[in-house]
């Protein structure tokens, strides 16, 4: 959003203690503590796609750490944050390792699983005073001056918040956010630009554990005192709903969401007792009531509202103004941004690709059987067949993205048959898929550069912390370079979801030329091209051939395939049927029989 509305957030809470009573600032302190650990859950939940039901044991292992170490070893608080952030990030890495590997509802139920039984864990440790806890917690200092008072702490917590967003911020704008973004698209799609979809998971639940130790310790300073029950699973389905409740997909929403519940939160306490005595549980019907009214009107929650608004207010030229402006000074600054460096590419006629025996079995079904090719360097090999006969499938096994029951690949004289598929990416193969995998709410620009995911550096810290200025600009130099190439430069801010599903396909093989791959493994690229589309296409792959890329391309539209390609790899039923020269595997009788069954040679005239 636009820097005035930064800039009058920021002025508001800078004046907020000069102009609010003691009470306020205490809610804003407490707004502020939760929402470090809502923007942990934007992260993790709403942008991650991974549902945490149990975030409040971070806050409570991060406060027990501190409390413990301050009043039992008279330990500074200091010394405090960092004992409760390693505790935090080592016991995060733990449970995610456990668990983060855990496919669809598995994983928000294991989450419930240490969410419990963490708050139970606390009450019942002689060492960490029971169900009554530990008091008497020391209030922080810096030098000379005490946090004693709401209102200094205040000044800390809120700049904590504000460096936390800036943080999240610079990262979802990064590599590693790209990355993080990306999560929603599948742990292949991530696999296929080199990227390890467990690591960069792990690496954000870790990160959202910090966030919520952070608030944690802030807890445990600002109340001078810790016990299980603000850290049970009650309090993490509050979070949760914060989270929900400001809007998943914004790093704002954590703010405005904490804001939210809580000021809720408070007024039915005030309210409740006036009419009924039973004030507890209205409140907590209260809260189930919102939750379901949230997930029926406003799955985006209050910012994407605000948001929406905004736009409105704005008009749709605020926007593409904007954008022309940063296009503008991209270019600007890739004029002087070195490109990120190339791979060699093997001599032409070197053996890229050996495929020897390939099986694939699911259950009973033989989908590949017994194939044996082979790919050399700087040329196209076309592999047809009528729909069924194995194609996609033999894909999955040379990219690695399906285990190979039998048979073995070799990939620029390695064997990488048992290779996971991240590894065989990073090597130099791209691929495209028959079913476009791309991430729809992100721009074409960002879609491509995760394509380059593999060609730089750096980690979640840098990314934060802005250290990863220059790789970042090559990247993006690189991805506008791609973008240009299949001829949508200047569109770079559009959304992939609004693009033709055609157009979608070529900006797949946009982002797989972002990794400067070896060998280029295209599934059907030219399904639903238009004849001109289909021109360029054919035009830009032979380009690419002359530049010495290796691209192996399984096609339906015959003419498409027959004027492109050096050689053709015929499968039927799962088989070998032929191979050779364009013109020789159309004159043989056995494949103009494959292609005689009905549906299969409509399929290759289309
Ligand atoms: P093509 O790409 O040549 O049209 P596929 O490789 O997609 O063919 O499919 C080959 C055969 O394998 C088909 O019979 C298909 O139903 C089957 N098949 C493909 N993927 C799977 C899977 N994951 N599980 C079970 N059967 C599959
Ligand atoms: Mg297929």
């Amino acid at each position: 959003m636009s820097r005035w509305a930064v800039v009058a957030c920021v002025a508001a809470l800078a004046a907020a203690p000069w102009l609010l009573g003691n009470f306020a600032v205490s809610l804003l302190n407490d707004i502020g503590i939760a929402a470090l650990v809502a923007l942990g859950l934007v992260l993790l939940t709403g942008i991650g796609g991974a549902t945490s039901f149990g975030q409040a044991a971070f806050v409570g292992i991060a406060a027990y750490a501190t409390a413990w170490l301050t009043t039992a070893q008279g330990a500074s608080p200091w010394w405090g944050l960092l004992f409760a952030l390693a505790l935090c990030g080592l016991s995060s890495l733990a449970i995610g390792a456990l668990t983060l590997r855990l496919g669809g509802h598995y994983l928000p139920l294991s989450t419930i699983a240490w969410g419990l039984s963490i708050a139970i864990l606390f009450g019942n440790i002689d060492g960490l005073g029971r169900h009554t806890g530990l008091s008497g917690v020391p209030p922080l200092r810096i030098g000379p001056w005490s946090l004693a008072d709401a209102r200094a702490l205040y000044a800390l917590i809120w700049a904590l918040v504000a460096l936390a967003l800036l943080f999240c911020h610079n990262l979802l704008r990064s590599r590693p956010g790209r990355a993080i973004r990306s999560l929603r698209g599948g742990a292949t799609l991530l696999a296929s630009v080199g990227a390890d979809a467990f690591r960069v998971r792990l690496s954000l639940f870790v990160l959202a554990a910090l966030l919520a130790g952070l608030a944690g310790w802030l807890y445990a300073h600002a109340n001078r005192f810790v016990s299980p029950s603000p850290f049970d699973l009650r309090a993490s389905i509050e979070y949760l709903l914060m989270a929900v409740a400001g809007g998943l997909g914004q790093l704002t929403g954590a703010v405005a969401g904490a804001a939210l519940v809580l000021l809720m939160k408070n007024a039915l306490q005030d309210v409740l007792p006036l009419v009924t005595t039973r004030g507890g549980q209205v409140e907590g019907i209260a809260f189930a009531l919102l939750f379901i009214l949230l997930l029926h009107r406003a799955r985006g929650g209050l910012m994407a509202y605000v948001e929406r608004g905004w736009r409105r207010w704005r008009g749709p030229s605020a926007a593409a103004d904007a954008a022309a402006a940063t296009n503008a000074a991209a270019a600007a600054a890739a004029a002087d941004t070195p490109p990120l460096p190339r791979r060699a590419l093997p001599a032409a006629g070197q053996t890229v690709l050996r495929v020897q025996g390939a099986v694939k079995r699911f259950g009973g079904l033989t989908a590949v059987d017994d194939v044996s090719f082979e790919v050399a360097g700087g040329e196209i090999v076309g592999l047809i067949g009528p729909n069924g006969a194995g194609k996609s499938t033999m894909f999955n096994l040379v990219t690695g993205t399906l285990p190979m029951t039998r048979g073995k690949v070799e990939f620029l004289g390695r064997d990488v048959s048992r290779w996971p598929q991240q590894r065989i990416a990073r090597l130099g193969m791209a691929r495209t898929f028959q079913h476009v995998k791309l991430r729809p709410r992100m721009s074409l620009l960002d879609n491509v550069a995760l394509g380059a995911h593999a060609r730089a550096r750096g980690g979640l810290l840098a990314a934060g912390l802005r250290l990863d200025r220059g790789s970042e600009a090559q990247i993006m130099a690189e991805a506008r370079r791609q973008l240009a190439r299949i001829g949508l430069a200047g569109r770079e801010h559009e959304l992939a979801g609004s693009l033709p599903l055609g157009t979608q396909r070529v900006l797949e093989i946009a982002r797989a030329l972002a990794a400067d791959p070896v060998l280029l493994v295209l599934d059907e690229p030219a399904a639903g091209l238009r004849l001109p589309e289909k021109q360029a296409l054919a035009e830009l792959l032979r380009r690419l051939r002359g530049e010495g890329v290796t691209i192996l391309i399984v096609e339906h539209d015959m003419d498409f395939v027959m004027k492109l390609v050096d050689r053709l790899v015929v499968m039927s039923f799962g088989r070998k049927l032929s191979e050779g020269a364009p013109a020789a595997v159309r004159a043989d009788p056995q494949v103009q029989a494959a292609y005689l069954g009905a549906p299969a040679a409509a399929g290759a005239r289309r």
